[in-house]
This record gives C-alpha cells, sequence and structure tokens, in this order.
C-alpha cells in the first residue's frame, strides 16, 4: 500500500475548518471512497502528493491543463507579468491583446472576460433573457453549466456524483425558470419548445458532454438544435468551459461547424489560473453593461496575471496546431488499448473518446446520455480507481467526470496506464 500518512493527515485538518475538507465537491472521493490525496506539486504529466509519490495525471486540473503542468512558457509569462502587474481594477492593454486573440480563434465579435466558467454561463443566460425577452432556458439532463442557481437542476459532475437529488438552497422560482431536456433526443426537445417556446431565452448545452462521462453528440443533434433555435426564436449557447481550445483550437463550434449565438469558455483559456469568458454576436454582446443594460461585473475579471497564463498558453495551442491531432492519436491509442486489456479480462465497459476528452464506464455497452451513463456499474468504478490510484495513475474520482489527455503525456504513461489496468480484475 503507498504511504498517504501526510495525505491522511492534512485530509483530517481540511476537514475541521473547510466543509468536507475540500474546496470544491468534486476533489473529494465522495464517490470512490476513501482520502483525497493532497498535491504539493506537479511537472508535466505527473502530479506529485505531499508523501512523496507520483501520478499520471488523466484531471489536469479538470481541463485546463492542456499542455502539461508548469510548461515552460506559462510560467515564464505569469512570472513576466508579475513583475509589472498584479491587480489594477482599470482597462489593461493585456485584455485587449487576449480578446483579439480570442475573438479571432473563436470566430466571434465580442467577448466579456469573467473569473469562473460558472459566472460566464450564468452571465450567458442573464444576456440571453435580456435579449429574447423572455425568462425561461433549457438545459439537459446531466449537463454542468457551473453552481448558479438554476444551472443545478438535474447536473451532472459533483452533483452527480456525489448523487444529490435536490440540491437545497435553491428558490422554486431557479427551479421553475430551467426546463431539463434529455441529452441526444430531439423529439422531446423539440416537444417542450412546441408547448413553451414563447417563455424560452435560451438552450444552453455542452456540445460534447464532459460532466456525465464523456458523451458525443449523435450525427446531425446540434445543427438540429441550430435549427430549432431559429425557429421558435431562443438563442443557441454553446458551453464550451470544458470543450473550448481543446477539442480542436475553435471548440466544438468549429469542429462540427456549428455556430452558436453566444459562446462560453474557462479553463484552457486560462492555463490553470481562474477566468472563464463568453462572447458571441455584437448586436447581443452590446447590451451588456455599460453599453446595455444587462449589468455584469468583477473586480478581479481580466486579471493581468490570469491572462498572462492564458494568453501564453492559447499562443502555443495556436501556433502549434499538430497538439490537437497528436493529443487525439494519443486518446485513441488508450482507448484501443484499454478495450483489448478489459476485453480480455471480460469486463464489460464502454469507453467514449473525442479529441483529448474519453471516459470510462463498466457494465454498459453505450452512454450517450445521462440516463444510460447512471446504468453503469460505479462499484466497478471505484476498484478501478483504486487500483489505477495505488499504482500510481490519477483519474477523476468519478465515473460521471471526463479523463483529460495532456500534451505532456507520453507513449510511455499510455502504456503504464494500459499494463495497469490489465492487472485489474472484478
Ligand atoms: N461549464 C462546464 C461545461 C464545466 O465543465 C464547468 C466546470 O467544470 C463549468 C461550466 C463551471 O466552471 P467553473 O468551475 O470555472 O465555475
Amino acid at each position: 500500500m503507498k504511504n498517504i500518512t501526510k495525505s491522511t493527515n492534512l485530509f483530517s485538518r481540511a476537514s475541521k475548518y473547510i466543509p468536507g475538507g475540500v474546496n470544491s465537491p468534486v476533489r473529494s472521493f465522495g464517490s470512490v471512497g476513501g482520502n483525497p490525496i493532497f498535491i504539493e506539486k506537479a511537472k508535466g504529466a505527473y502530479l506529485h502528493d505531499e508523501d512523496g509519490n507520483a501520478y499520471i495525471d488523466l484531471i489536469n486540473s479538470w481541463g485546463p491543463m492542456i499542455l502539461g503542468h508548469n510548461r515552460t512558457e506559462v510560467v515564464e509569462a505569469i512570472k513576466d507579468r508579475t513583475d509589472q502587474a498584479i491587480s489594477f481594477g482599470t482597462p489593461t492593454r493585456y485584455e485587449v491583446e487576449m480578446a483579439e486573440l480570442i475573438c479571432e480563434i473563436a470566430n466571434i465579435d465580442m467577448i466579456r472576460l469573467v473569473c469562473s466558467g460558472t459566472e460566464a454561463c450564468m452571465s450567458a443566460i442573464r444576456l440571453a433573457r435580456a435579449y429574447t425577452g423572455k425568462n425561461k432556458f433549457i438545459k439537459f439532463d446531466g449537463c454542468y453549466h457551473g453552481h448558479s442557481d438554476a444551472f443545478l437542476v438535474s447536473a451532472g459532475s459533483g452533483v452527480a456524483s456525489l448523487n444529490i437529488k435536490n440540491v437545497s438552497g435553491i428558490t422554486a422560482g431557479a427551479i421553475q425558470d430551467t426546463i431539463v431536456a434529455p441529452y441526444n433526443n430531439l423529439e422531446a426537445l423539440e416537444t417542450i419548445l412546441e408547448k413553451q417556446a414563447n417563455e424560452i431565452a435560451a438552450i444552453i448545452i455542452e456540445p460534447v458532454a464532459g460532466n456525465m462521462g464523456c458523451v458525443l453528440p449523435k450525427e446531425g443533434y446540434l445543427e438540429a438544435i441550430k435549427v430549432l433555435c431559429t425557429k421558435y426564436n431562443c438563442l443557441l449557447i454553446f458551453d464550451e468551459v470544458m470543450t473550448g481550445f481543446r477539442l480542436t483550437i475553435g471548440g466544438v463550434q468549429q469542429l462540427k461547424n456549428v455556430q452558436p449565438d453566444l459562446v462560453t469558455y474557462g479553463k484552457v483559456i486560462g492555463g490553470g489560473l481562474p477566468i472563464g469568458a463568453f462572447g458571441g454576436k455584437k448586436e447581443i454582446m452590446k447590451q451588456i453593461a455599460p453599453s446595455g443594460s444587462v449589468y455584469q461585473a468583477g473586480t478581479l475579471s481580466g486579471n493581468p496575471i490570469a491572462i498572462s497564463a492564458g494568453y501564453a498558453n492559447l499562443k502555443i495551442l495556436k501556433d502549434t496546431p499538430e497538439i490537437y491531432a497528436n493529443l487525439e492519436e494519443k486518446a485513441i491509442y488508450l482507448k484501443e488499448n484499454l478495450t483489448e486489456v478489459f476485453n480480455k479480462n471480460d469486463i464489460k465497459h464502454c469507453i467514449n473518446q473525442i479529441g483529448s476528452m474519453m471516459s470510462v464506464h463498466f457494465g454498459v455497452d453505450e452512454v450517450y446520455d445521462f440516463d444510460s451513463s447512471k446504468k453503469s456499474d460505479i462499484n466497478t468504478f471505484n476498484k478501478y480507481f483504486h487500483h489505477l490510484l495505488e499504482n500510481g495513475i490519477h483519474l477523476p474520482p468519478s465515473s460521471f467526470e471526463s479523463w483529460f489527455i495532456s500534451d505532456a503525456i507520453s507513449l510511455k504513461e499510455l502504456d503504464i496506464i494500459v499494463n495497469v489496468s490489465a492487472s485489474f480484475k472484478l
């Protein structure tokens, strides 16, 4: 058994002062059981814990570390910026450069920088309400758009992992404003729209879902949603907080060639520092204060240090487009080899993968929405998680989360993951 004494002691200290011992529920081992590992430092493909153990990292800070940990260019950019700027609360050149870069890559007119994906998504909904004059919105079962009240109805990610049926503290009003549709089911969506379109401001979707495991949109699904949005006069919001600049440089909107009215970002655009953004067409975005009356603000929005890391991250991704093909090749290699070892060991499973995102569900043949994800064998996943952890591989601690491959992971690490998985028996 690995020595995790320091992690265990830190967790009991943390539990005294921090609810559940963690500052975000997804970090707890509430779903898989046991004691979360406290990480001291990381480099490249590896996390290093307080007890001196190393782990191949498939969490990658839940997405931002697409280049691996502490990539030199990103670290240097942060150090350089810190010499000149920490926070001013005034406009900066850095924000302008960042906005230009994102708008150019994402093919959008305007962008507002915020501090998290949650802020980006909740602000996009407010803007959609103002623009359409309607109050409700549609989200999909198992999608996660941050922890703002109205998004926590039928949410994936930590809400699903911890099996919280009804999140407390949310008003009936917020719940009534959220209409939930099953993912990948066009008929159900159209039925809702036929009845309620006059109340629905927007449809928000993870265009590739990553918060119920990795779930791909069926062929033509996103295109059809776009057509429905136009028909029923509601805005289409792609939540690309996870997929933006990860699946391709231009995200799912580029991959599927579907342009939403608004798009939200986070994670990769901050290179590991706190950031989020929402953007889209000028005629919609100009309604935001101070040019319009949709109030949205933030003391640390567009923070110079966060932008330095994010800008460096995006520049590398933009200037080395082959990264995306390499990432995909690695993910496919992992998927194919895991499939082989699970089959050899008679372990029924389903691996969904797209670009550098993937997830493994046990005991099921396919996962295409929240219900099919919930049918997977969580006990086997939990055993598999601990088998890997014990052997120096850190997966996200829930089958409702996606694994993220980073550029720093090489064939050597992939083979270790496959070999350790080969020794996993039911
Ligand atoms: N949207 C998606 C798709 C996410 O995956 C997340 C976080 O995991 C969010 C929004 C919320 O982002 P944040 O945690 O930065 O508030």
